[in-house]
């Protein structure tokens, strides 16, 4: 067994921190508290192929692994945490379900201005009442002739106030099996996308509405049965929220270490102080311990997919780990932590955004808990017994 990344990797994670550093260190700061998309960033990225990393050649993408956006994420994130969104963006996201099962036609419209980052994708699931219970959804694809009518609304999406297409949630039919997934345009008739609204972490989402909102059928990315089909792909997608959970307690981690090593108070540096020392020591234990979790999930990943179990203990992981140590970084720091004009309060409030979205650490606990009993935990109360049915 060998702990170490290969020379491949180190050469390529070198790289991306030369051109990060040289290119994206400039204004993180400004970066960070600004809530649109970056696109100039994103088109530097897409220069250096770090859009579409393990998106096959033949679509236009560089053909790597996940390991390889992992170590992008990463060594991006140590320079510019903002920055990191663009590259989970360009690996993991939406754009990656989209890759994957997107037809020629569709690929061919959308995924070149995707990649090049001259356009960016929205993912519309949740609903006001289909949360953590995803499968509840109740936004509604109708087929009407050649085409299909959108019906019904979506929160919290992402980029949503950037995003020139979305990948939206919809229920052809009753059950999990009904639900499958559809593109949808900005500026088609019956869609209205909300003022923006505001996360803690400063990023901004709008409400999606659809009504009586027409797409044409080559618009279909999966059709009922879709969603079954494609859990594969949620679980990269938590690979790169995973990535930058730790990538941002990180950053938090190293701001907090070089200001302990200099910051000095009753006439000694912060880090000569004990209770100030065993802070780093837990914060570095939780460190490494949750990156060999997400290295084990991307190394271990099967044609660019990682395990269900895999990513819900790397995910669980480095969640917790991010925001704690980002919120300790606060801590060592004083004031000048929570200052906004320094990044580690940013990092904190971003990592705790990633608890809850794309599988909350509850329902990720649930997942593992499933793996460990070896059984289906059912979440939703048993249904009640019809009149004397089976008594
Ligand atoms: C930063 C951020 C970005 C997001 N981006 C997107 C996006 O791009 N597209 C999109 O569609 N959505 C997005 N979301 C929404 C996200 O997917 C939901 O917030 C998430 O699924 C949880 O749903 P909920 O907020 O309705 O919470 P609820 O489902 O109401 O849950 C509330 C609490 O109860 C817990 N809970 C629920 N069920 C169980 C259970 N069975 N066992 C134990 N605990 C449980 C949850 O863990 C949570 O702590 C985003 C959210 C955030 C915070």
């Amino acid at each position: 067994m060998n702990f170490d990344l290969t020379d491949e990797q180190k050469m390529f994670a070198r790289s991306v921190r030369g051109f990060a550093e040289v290119h994206l260190s400039a204004g993180a700061l400004e970066r960070a508290h600004d809530p649109r998309f970056p696109f100039d960033v994103a088109q530097k990225m897409a220069a250096q192929g770090l859009m579409g990393i393990t998106i096959p050649e033949a679509d236009g993408g560089m053909g790597g692994s996940l390991m390889d956006a992992v170590i992008a994420i990463e060594q991006v994130a140590a320079v510019c945490p903002r920055s990191a969104d663009v590259v989970q963006f360009g690996n993991f996201g939406p754009i990656r379900t989209f890759a994957e099962y997107g037809s020629a036609e569709q690929k061919a419209k959308w995924l070149a201005p995707l990649l090049a980052g001259r356009m960016v994708m929205s993912l519309g699931i949740t609903e006001s009442e289909a949360g953590s219970a995803a499968t509840e959804l109740t936004t509604t694809a109708r087929q009407d002739g050649d085409g299909y009518v959108i019906d019904g609304a979506k929160l919290f999406s992402t980029f949503s106030p950037d995003a020139s297409i979305f990948l939206v949630y919809v229920r052809f039919g009753p059950g999990t099996g009904g639900i499958g997934s559809v593109v949808v345009e900005r500026g088609t008739p019956g869609f209205t996308i909300g003022p923006p609204q505001e996360f803690m972490s400063g990023e901004q989402w709008c409400e999606l509405h659809f009504s009586e909102c027409r797409i044409p059928a080559a618009n279909v990315l999966l059709g009922p049965g879709g969603f079954r089909k494609q859990m594969a792909g949620f679980n990269v997608e938590r690979i790169g929220n995973t990535a930058r959970s730790l990538a941002f307690g990180r950053y938090a981690y190293e701001r907090a270490r070089e200001h302990a090593a200099v910051r000095k108070q009753f006439g000694r540096t912060l880090s000569e102080f004990q209770g100030v020392q065993w802070k780093f020591a837990d914060m570095a234990i939780k460190l490494e311990s949750a990156q060999l979790l997400l290295y084990r999930a991307a190394a271990n990943a099967d044609r660019g997919l990682p395990s269900a179990y895999e990513t819900a203990v790397a995910k669980a992981a480095c969640n917790q780990t991010g925001f704690e140590v980002a919120h300790e970084a606060v801590q060592v720091m004083g004031a000048a932590g929570y200052s906004r004009s320094a990044l580690v309060e940013y990092c904190m409030r971003r990592c705790r955004g990633w608890m809850i979205a794309g599988g909350s650490v509850e329902i990720l606990k649930n997942r593992i808990a499933e793996h460990v009993f070896d059984r289906r935990f059912d979440q939703r109360p048993p249904r009640a017994n019809p009149a004397g049915a089976g008594v």
